[in-house]
């Protein structure tokens, strides 16, 4: 297949190098970042996209994938597909893919999980939202850079649900955290609590794949100083498109809403920018109750 592809950062430029193993012929544009070896250079994302049967943007937010999209939409083929893999608030999503079906482009957001290890080793996992026939289009992408794809419904479900996801994610990570540092103040050794949580009702994907507390479970960032692994800012954005979203569709989210409260204030005001979202755990180590 002809890919164009918008936004060779941290996640794009490996997707990007992917594809090209896979033997497909992908032109590139991005405003800072070099291109992977056998993505050949477009000046701008119009010239990247102009030939192309699929264009995928990896871009850093909503407002400039609705930029991007602009250009790029009227330089597509018809029946061309726009597959954006971005993080975005579900509105954009929606906006962009009414945009592409105006000028008879087909359109899929395909946000994804996995991180910059995944999009290396090919296993991400995509959550689709977009007609059946764009999807079909597109899956043998989805196979080359994941390992999972599943087909959420229409346009903006992807976003949707990437960001119930997170949001569980970060809540639950959260209560982990709060849970080991009121354990230690207990008197409970970390180990014999994640022996007991990791099997007990209490388990979740933070306690047992990816323990916020150092030396006990499996390898997880909080064994290499909380080095990112997914970055406590990350998660902050995701957060706040959950709520921006459940704003807009009036649904009562107060975990969620309190979840990004509590990464706003560790992101900006406490240092927690730059680690793994998991050092929440040394965060309530410091703190006391009130
Ligand atoms: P990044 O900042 O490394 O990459 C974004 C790239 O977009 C940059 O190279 C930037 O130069 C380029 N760009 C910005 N504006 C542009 C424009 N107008 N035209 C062309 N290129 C432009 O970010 P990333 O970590 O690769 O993340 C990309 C997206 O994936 C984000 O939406 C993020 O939320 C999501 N995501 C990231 C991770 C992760 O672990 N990094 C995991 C899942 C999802």
């Amino acid at each position: 297949m002809k890919i164009g592809f918008i936004g060779l950062g941290n996640m794009g430029a490996p997707m990007a190098a992917n594809l090209v193993a896979a033997g497909h012929d992908v032109t590139g544009h991005d405003i800072h970042a070099a291109m992977p070896d056998g993505v050949v250079a477009a000046i701008s994302a119009a010239g990247a996209a102009k030939d192309a049967d699929v264009v995928i943007t990896m871009l850093p937010n909503g407002a400039i994938l609705r930029s991007v999209a602009e250009e790029l939409i009227p330089a597509m083929k018809k029946g061309a597909v726009l597959c954006d893999c971005s993080t975005v608030d579900v509105e954009s999503a929606r906006v962009v893919a009414e945009q592409a079906a105006e000028a008879g482009v087909l359109a899929i957001d395909a946000p994804v999980s996995g991180g910059i290890g995944g999009a290396a080793a090919g296993t991400l996992t995509f959550m689709a939202g977009g007609s059946d026939a764009a999807f079909a289009i597109v899956r043998p992408l989805f196979d080359i850079m994941g390992q999972k794809a599943v087909h959420c419904g229409p346009s903006g479900n992807g976003q949707a649900a990437k960001i119930c996801n997170n949001m569980i994610l970060g809540v639950t990570m959260i209560a982990t955290c709060e849970a080991f540092a009121l354990a230690d103040k207990l008197g409970l050794d970390r180990q014999k609590m994640f022996d007991v949580v990791s099997t007990s009702s209490g388990y979740s994907w933070t306690m047992n794949a990816y323990c916020p507390a150092p030396g006990v479970g499996p390898q997880s960032p909080a064994d290499n100083d909380y080095k990112p692994g997914f970055a406590a800012e990350l998660m902050l954005k995701d957060l706040r498109l959950s709520q921006q979203a459940a704003e807009a569709a009036d649904a009562d989210t107060p975990m969620g809403q309190l979840a990004a409260l509590l990464y706003e204030s560790f992101v900006e005001r406490e240092d927690g920018k730059g680690m793994d979202f998991s050092a929440m755990l040394p965060r309530f180590e410091k703190r006391h109750r009130g």
